[in-house]
């Protein structure tokens, strides 16, 4: 895995028209060529195309299987091997970021990365000969700069973002449940979104100018050559991040314009990291401009696998917005 290009993969997923854009007659803008990884978006009304090429794209008939297979399934496998790992979902609200995250519960071939990967986790664990695993969860929310643990009995408490002594960074007072099997994650899963609606509401916010991470750590203890038993931990974080849409559009003030200013922040820091982690020519990497990279700093770059899935809908009135998520994620490929 010395070869960047092998850790960090920048691809983009293109939902299909929803009932909505079909009713009302919307011109389609995106066209993919998803064998070259291209992609190309129309002006409303014209034919001048920008265009674009990724480590892969996925259509409107990408199925949620596909999808992980090509994704979260490399990811998972480097985990349970002591790697770390990371897979982002970036895009304007209503792109399809919860849906290629969290998905639907039933049918299951509509569930998402995060519950495929209980399921894969756990079919390892099962046929793991000579070994012995420790799985445990945490999900937390990132808002205004402010960490939340969805798992507690007070997610509206803040916790705080901690150096620890011996390196690396970690969040003081998460829970981090242990879990022994695929449908106790499933319940953590549903906690936490519980959670996060629940706190969302009562600080008048959407979930959709939030970030969640969802984190599985992977103990794994083996017997050695030399007859000692050796612990590797792998980590496994799944980013469902902030709407990336500009707040200009909603006319935000006050409040709202402050927690903007930080959201486009972050998603930029985000940005700025992913985009030093690929470029051979710089060795500095501002992990420490956000909380959400400081957090996620053991997880990006190194040994670790990372994917940024940047969503896009298909449409004319999402022009602008699909332009600039195309762009960032250009910048950051
Ligand atoms: P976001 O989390 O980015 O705001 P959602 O995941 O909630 O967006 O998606 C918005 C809507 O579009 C939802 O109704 C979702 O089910 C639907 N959708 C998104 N992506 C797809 C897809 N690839 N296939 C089918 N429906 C999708
Ligand atoms: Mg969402």
């Amino acid at each position: 895995m010395d070869d960047k290009r092998e850790c960090v993969k920048v691809v983009i997923r293109c939902r299909p028209l929803s009932g909505q854009e079909k009713i009302d007659n919307r011109e389609k803008i995106v066209d993919m060529a998803v064998k070259d990884g291209a992609v190309s978006v129309r002006r409303p009304g014209t034919q001048d195309s920008k265009n674009f090429t990724f480590d892969a794209v996925y259509d409107e008939h990408t199925i949620q299987n596909d999808f992980y297979e090509h994704t979260g399934y490399a990811i998972v496998e480097s985990v349970m091997d002591g790697y770390n790992g990371t897979i982002f979902a970036y895009g304007q609200t209503g792109t399809g970021k919860t849906h290629t995250m969290v998905g639907k519960p039933d049918p299951e071939e509509m569930n998402g990365v995060i519950p495929r990967t209980f399921a894969h986790i756990f079919r390892n664990v099962d046929c793991g000969q000579n070994k012995k695993f420790l799985v445990r969860a945490s999900y937390l929310e990132i808002y205004n700069e402010e960490i939340r643990d969805l798992l507690s009995k007070n997610p509206k408490q803040k916790l705080e973002l901690k150096d620890h002594p011996e390196g690396g960074v970690f969040v003081k007072d998460l829970t981090n449940m242990i879990v022994k099997g695929a449908p106790d994650l499933q319940q953590v899963m549903e906690v936490g979104q519980k959670n996060r609606s629940v706190a969302s509401t009562l600080m008048n916010n959407e979930s959709s100018r939030s970030h969640s991470i969802f984190t599985i750590t992977v103990e794994i203890l083996e017997k050695g050559m030399d007859g000692q038993d050796h612990i590797r931990v792998g980590k496994m974080n799944m980013v469902d991040l902030a709407g990336s849409e500009r707040q200009s559009k909603t006319g935000a003030t006050g409040e709202t314009l402050k927690e903007a200013t930080k959201i486009n922040m972050s998603l930029s820091a985000l940005g700025n990291v992913i985009s030093a982690l690929i470029d051979s020519k710089t060795s500095f990497v501002p992990y420490r401009d956000s909380k959400l990279t400081r957090l996620l700093q053991d997880s990006l770059g190194g040994n670790t696998k990372t994917v940024m899935c940047a969503c896009i809908g298909p449409v004319d009135y999402n022009y602008d917005e699909t332009l600039s998520t195309l762009r960032y994620a250009s910048r950051a490929k």
